[in-house]
């Protein structure tokens, strides 16, 4: 892809475009063939440019002579769903308000077992962070606060897990408005981990708002400029804890009631990290101007990012347990496959 991308000629514009477009395993396999190699066939092996395409569809490097699939070497690597159910499962993460729980996702696409599906969004959610993202900048609040775990008042005790210690920054726009976040879980409220969290997220020279905590002391060694806020004198003023920090506090709000809705507080903290990267990926293309656009960005990540599997998503944790499919819908998911469609991001057909 050179230049931006264009609505209705490099990505869908609606969910029947999607459904129009990518009508076959093989026209899905053509556009990630032309995401990943826009000018041609790159080797991942030597990184010779030019290949041979074999009768199998795989390619041949006409450097060294190694075979690769597109789908190889990234987040499609070896996988046994369908392409079009791929695609479908990528178009609702992407472009749905809220995301799709692992539950909605097996029912809507038929997917034999709660694990493949628990395992595809996991394998999404591992794409959501581009390497060199830059960093926060202007204006921005920082913060820590427990996230996850049981939440007092919900009935049942529906949600598992420990809550988590999570580092949120995020810009503020004068005299209102919030821009960009990002969340992180951390170790501990130390200066340690409080300094190296604004590293990596906030550029340096950036005002930098914080409450009073002694582990945000030294952020001007570090580059800063160090606005601290005393919750003493909040207080005094008979402000709330919110009211000190109120764009932090907006996103941790829309983060819980986010797990507490679209998971139903069924993310146990080992995966926090990787929720939280959704919903900071979601939040932060609010105001993308089109949702095939987001969708485009997902699988632009995806056959960037190396292959992952299911042993380095389950990480120390399974998965919850959930009654078993009976055995007629068991198995891969039935694949989308439709008749040809004429690939309007070849050119054939500009939209
Ligand atoms: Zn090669």
């Amino acid at each position: 892809m050179v230049g931006y991308p264009r609505a209705g000629k490099d990505y869908p514009r609606s969910v029947g475009e999607l459904h129009a477009w990518f009508r076959t395993d093989a026209d899905c396999l053509d556009y990630l063939e032309w995401l990943r190699w826009p000018s041609g066939f790159v080797c991942q092996d030597c990184g010779h440019s030019g290949g041979w395409r074999l009768g199998d569809g795989r390619f041949m490097c006409t450097g060294c002579g190694s075979r690769a699939s597109v789908t190889a070497g990234t987040i499609f690597d070896r996988t046994r769903t369908p392409l079009t159910v791929w695609f479908t499962a990528c178009w609702l993460f992407a472009t749905r308000k809220d995301g799709i729980s692992a539950l909605s996702l097996k029912r809507t696409l038929e997917i034999g077992s709660y694990q493949t599906a628990w395992a595809m969004l996991h394998r999404l959610r591992s794409v959501l962070v581009r390497p060199g993202r830059e960093r926060l900048a202007g204006v921005v609040e920082v913060d820590e606060t427990y996230i996850g775990g049981l939440e007092p008042g919900l009935a049942g005790g529906r949600a598992r897990g420990k809550k988590v210690l999570t580092g949120i920054a995020v810009e503020v726009r004068e005299p209102r408005g919030i821009d960009r976040c990002r969340m992180l879980p951390l170790a501990d409220a130390s200066a340690e981990s409080l300094h190296a969290f604004v590293r990596n997220h906030v550029e340096p020279g950036t005002r930098v708002i914080t409450d009073g905590w002694q582990g945000y002391s030294g952020l001007e060694k570090l580059g800063y400029v160090h606005d601290r806020r005393s919750q003493r004198a909040a207080r005094a003023r008979g402000e709330g804890p919110g009211e000190l920090l109120p764009a932090v506090h907006r996103i941790a709000s829309l983060a819980k009631r986010w797990l507490l809705g679209t998971h139903q507080g069924s993310v146990d903290d080992a995966h926090m990290t990787s929720y939280l990267n959704e919903f900071v990926f979601r939040f932060n293309r609010r105001r993308s101007r089109s949702r095939g656009m987001v969708f485009y960005r997902l699988l632009e990540l995806a056959v960037a990012h190396d292959p992952v599997r299911y042993k380095d998503i389950i990480a120390t944790k399974r998965p919850r347990k959930i009654v078993p499919t009976p055995p007629k819908t068991r198995g891969q998911p039935p694949s989308l496959d439709r008749p040809p469609a004429n690939r309007p991001w070849r050119g054939a057909v500009a939209g």
